[in-house]
């Protein structure tokens, strides 16, 4: 006679996420989503450009683990991994600027460890790619089709070109491991934890803007960028994330506008006294800028949700604090 035994029903195994750059602005609210998700996260960051208060909340955490190291270095760690997730970089003109050679680093050799952590652990991977990738674009909106009109040798080129290599030697461990990647090309983002002097223009206007001093637009202002607010972009690299699609997907805000207008929008948000000091424009600045968010709204079933009104709100707020 058969024995019937009663199978106590285990639990879901919970996923393991690596977020690199995990004190960062964007990699902080990756890593807040996934432990939303269930997720345990261990967070990597050299603390170059990221910051400790922007994970403290995450302190005693059982299912966080913060490790500050450079992800340039070999990454040793033990037990599986389900998800890489590679964000670290500096991210802003400032940045590069200062730190060209860690930008470089960062994108190639950062790049090539943690994607060898993703095939040692048989791990999936999330590049963090981005529109600077088309360079000053001559086709707009940009379409992930499009190659780009990049300046190797400008200030901007040690970003451009090492997010261009970042996903060449993806698309490598794709094609030569048969490692599963993803790679998704971020379009201007802000919120909250942007660091106040990173020198990008949401940071740079919003605190001009809350102390009453100039509003540096640069050039004219006539260049156009689109912005996301960050928990739509963070939602769109998730589902870019857990679908089956290797190849780059655009995310952004697709709402245009002028660096002047956005001056404008920032002055009426805080209710500022501000006025508008035009100053030169940084070689190769692009033009323009806006993302064709087709694919992502087809393949992901996502849109951005936050007005920039209401992103500004909060953003605005955060910065209040710090000035
Ligand atoms: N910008 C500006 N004043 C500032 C900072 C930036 O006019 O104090 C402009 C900059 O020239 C660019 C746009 O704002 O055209 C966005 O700059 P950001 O550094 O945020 O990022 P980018 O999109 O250029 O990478």
């Amino acid at each position: 006679m058969a024995i019937k035994v009663k199978s106590k029903r285990s639990a879901p195994a919970r996923p393991r996420s690596v977020v690199t750059g995990a004190a960062g602005f964007l990699g902080s609210h990756l890593t807040d989503y996934l432990l939303a998700k269930g997720h345990r996260v261990v967070g990597i960051d050299n603390l170059v450009t990221g910051s400790i208060s922007n994970i403290e909340h995450l302190a005693g955490n059982q299912d966080f683990r913060f490790i500050q190291q450079d992800v340039t270095e070999f990454l040793f760690l033990d037990g599986p991994v389900d998800y890489v997730w590679h964000f670290a970089s500096p991210a802003s003109p400032i940045d590069y600027a200062q730190l060209p050679i860690q930008t470089l680093k960062v994108g190639s050799l950062g790049t090539h460890k943690a994607l060898g952590l993703a095939k040692e652990k048989g791990a999936r991977f999330l590049l963090t790619s981005t529109s600077e990738i088309y360079g000053d674009p001559l086709v707009h909106p940009q379409k992930e089709d499009y190659w780009g009109n990049v300046n190797t040798i400008g200030p901007r080129g040690c970003y451009d070109e090492s997010k261009r290599f970042a996903e060449a030697i993806t698309m490598a461990y794709h094609r030569q491991h048969g490692l599963q990647t993803r790679i998704v090309r971020i379009f201007n983002t802000y919120g909250p934890r942007m660091r106040l002097k990173d020198g990008r223009v949401v940071p740079a206007f919003v605190s001009q803007a809350l102390r009453n001093k100039p509003i540096t637009v640069f050039g004219e202002g006539k260049q156009t960028r689109s912005f996301c607010y960050c928990s739509d972009l963070i939602e769109g690299i998730y589902r870019l994330m857990m679908s089956d699609y290797h190849l780059p997907v655009n995310i952004g805000n697709p709402h245009e506008m002028t660096v002047l207008e956005f001056a404008k929008e920032i002055i009426k948000g805080t209710g500022s006294k501000s006025k508008i000091a035009y100053q030169p424009l940084p070689q190769d600045d692009p033009k323009q800028r806006k993302p064709d968010i087709t694919l992502a709204r087809t393949l992901l079933k996502w849109e951005p949700k936050v007005a920039l009104a209401d992103g500004l709100v909060r953003t605005i707020e955060y910065f209040r604090q710090k000035v």
